[in-house]
């Protein structure tokens, strides 16, 4: 991205996407997790094609790697995430099969029935949950798989501070049943359906709270950065007083259809 051009919104987004570089993983998950849902996906062979959406600097997708024999593509629409992707793929010497390129979730460039698994974790609200499973379908041969990971509720009913913190960011977070019941209707049979580990989201927060007084002092006086850095730490604070009414859940579906 050149520096000339960039509007108030890009440069907004420019710090955003600075500030969770810096980790492995930009989202919440882990090795062990990712492992435990590839352990759902059956008949995978080095024919088979994987690919991972909105897969950020990679860090689930080296683990598909390092643990399928299969061609992977990550997508993402962030340039420097693919760029950090394919230099991590080098570093692992899976660059023959596991590469990273710039797209965008809502227009992929893949073929009708091409690929055997869909991975998406931590990403998939971006498009919506429901748009993404209904759009995504057609890419997968009849018997593949999708994997993602979802942010939702755990019960019916909420404190009125945590719903509508979370109604405002991602008015798509709804019940496990709810969530399910999408997953059916979108042509998909509902192979799992678990919840991650707590530590998945405190995890994040603290890798990132590791990072924050280096991002606040690099960016003294600049108030879009200082308004995310506390935005940020706020969901954090919000997600210790209040995780037993939510969190992220994998769905694993086969398409049946
Ligand atoms: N899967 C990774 C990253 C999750 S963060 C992990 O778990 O670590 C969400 C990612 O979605 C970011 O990398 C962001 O750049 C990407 N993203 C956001 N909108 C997108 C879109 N429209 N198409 C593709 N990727 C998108």
């Amino acid at each position: 991205m050149s520096n000339e051009k960039q509007t108030i919104h890009d440069f907004d987004i420019n710090i955003i996407y600075e500030y969770f570089s810096n980790t492995e993983r930009q989202g919440p998950g882990n090795t062990e997790e990712t492992l435990k849902a590839l352990n759902f996906i059956t008949g995978l062979t080095k024919k088979s094609k994987i690919a991972d959406i909105g897969c950020g600097t990679g860090g689930q997708t080296m683990t598909l790697g390092q643990n399928t024999p299969c061609e992977i593509t990550g997508i993402d629409v962030w340039q420097d995430f693919i760029h950090k992707f394919n230099q991590n793929s080098i570093n692992q010497n899976l660059q023959d099969r596991v590469k990273g390129i710039v797209g965008n979730m809502e227009n992929l460039p893949f073929q009708e029935e091409e690929l055997d698994l869909i991975w998406s974790e931590g990403s998939i609200y971006n498009i919506g949950f429901e748009r993404g499973l209904n759009e995504w379908r057609k890419f997968l041969k009849i018997g593949g798989y999708i994997a993602i990971t979802e942010n939702t509720w755990f019960s019916e009913e909420r404190p009125d501070e945590i719903q509508e913190f979370w109604q405002k960011i991602y008015s798509e977070i709804d019940t496990i049943s709810n969530k399910v019941a999408q997953m059916q209707k979108a042509g998909y049979l509902p192979i799992a359906t678990y919840m991650l580990p707590e530590t998945i989201w405190t995890d994040y927060y603290r890798k990132q709270s590791l990072n924050i007084d280096t991002f606040i002092k690099k960016h003294k006086g600049n108030k879009a950065a200082e308004e995310f850095a506390s935005s940020q730490r706020y969901e954090a604070e919000l997600y210790n007083k209040y995780k037993a009414y939510y969190g992220y859940m994998f769905y694993i579906g086969k398409r049946i259809k």
